[in-house]
């Protein structure tokens, strides 16, 4: 069986781990520390915040805004379910704009028409690993005083203008979960240049806890969304890893453009020009008949896959209320797209046995 995703993790992480059960100090300690400050440089940001997880990262990210009741967030109605949920957890409202189907991130033209008086924020999400365009969403941000808040969780290391992605926009949301570029087993991270930013997340994901004169006190509705050391720990080797990882994706990938490009009915990855694209997923996109057919071999074959996702968001019974008229190319995505394994523990004749498959399931 050919795995969708596998993560790596090493002798390095082990040793780590077990380190960090030694020391005694298990929970936020020396290693969340020092992860968070690798983090930040290895993004270019000031300020790095672990948390408990990729969803909790955007809730914290969303509140240290102080988006809340009665705010509407623009976000992309394709997309994994936390990235709506996290603007719910607020009692903000998602609305939803529809994708760009060459891209399948949010549709930077269809933005503008989105805003009311009440929206605060543009929440893109950097999919399958490519930056979402994040030039003309900076820019009707600025025009309409509108905060950013990135959802990196599947583009670890990716880039964009030859910057990182992290390092953009007010606050970044990254993910730590074992199909991710990078693990933790759970985990998430805030990334931001502002102070206050930073400082209103860390409070937050820690009972709202801040200094006083009289020590620690708790100044406001907080949680406990904070990592473990132990999780930190493998975040710091994993993180030593994550370009060499990337490296890997990014080469099987062009394996696949290469075979896949000539083969009729599919469509493969495009790429931005301006964009480093670091493969969480390899998603390629087929008719619905087709599809079918390639679940079938894939299954014959062991050959592990992915629909990523089977529904644009507003399909679920929870946000059905925010559809609208022009969420089509979200819609009929959804119904074509397949992801492929892609990650770095393929081996050569895994990808020659994928490629196999899929010309025999298309023919
Ligand atoms: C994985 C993921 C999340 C949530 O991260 P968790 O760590 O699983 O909570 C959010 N958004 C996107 C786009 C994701 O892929």
């Amino acid at each position: 069986m050919i795995p969708i995703a596998k993560p790596l993790v090493g002798d390095e992480e082990k040793r780590a781990v077990a380190d960090v059960l030694s020391s005694g100090m298990l929970a936020s300690g020396p290693k969340v520390k020092e992860f968070e400050e690798r983090f930040a440089k290895y993004v270019g940001v000031k300020y790095a915040v672990a948390t408990s997880s990729g969803t909790t990262a955007l809730h914290l990210a969303l509140l240290s805004l102080g988006i809340g009741k009665g705010d509407e967030v623009i976000v992309p109605s394709f997309s994994f379910i936390a990235t709506a949920n996290a603007i719910l957890f607020c009692g903000a409202k998602p609305v939803f704009c529809d994708i760009d189907p060459k891209t399948y991130n949010i549709d930077t033209d269809k933005i503008e028409k989105l805003i009311t008086n009440r929206t605060k924020a543009i929440l893109p999400v950097h999919l399958y690993g490519q930056p979402a365009d994040l030039k003309p969403i900076m820019e009707i941000a600025e025009k309409h005083n509108l905060y950013v808040i990135g959802d990196a969780a599947q583009a670890h290391g990716a880039e964009y203008d030859g910057k990182k992605i992290g390092s953009f926009g007010d606050v970044e949301c990254f993910s730590f979960y074992p199909t991710k570029n990078m693990t933790t087993g759970e985990g998430g991270m805030i990334t931001t240049n502002s102070k206050d930013i930073a400082e209103m997340a860390r409070s937050l994901e820690n009972h709202g806890r801040e200094k006083t004169q009289w020590g620690y006190e708790h100044m406001r509705l907080g949680y406990n969304y904070r990592m473990t050391d132990m999780e930190a720990a493998i975040g710091i080797e994993q993180l030593k890893k994550l370009d060499r990882f990337n490296d890997a994706r990014i080469k099987n990938a062009r394996f696949y453009d290469e075979e896949l490009e000539e083969v009729e009915g599919i469509v493969t990855p495009y790429v931005m020009e301006n964009a480093k694209h670091v493969y969480h997923q390899y998603t390629i996109r087929v008719k619905r008949k087709k599809r079918e057919k390639l679940i079938e071999i894939f299954k014959k074959k062991g050959i592990g896959y992915g629909i990523y996702y089977p529904k644009p968001l507003h399909f679920y019974p929870h946000l059905r209320k925010f559809a609208h008229e022009d969420l089509k190319n979200s819609e009929n995505v959804a119904d074509e797209v397949i992801s492929i394994p892609v990650h770095p523990g393929l081996k050569e004749e895994d990808l020659v046995l994928i490629v196999d498959a899929i010309r025999e399931g298309v023919r």
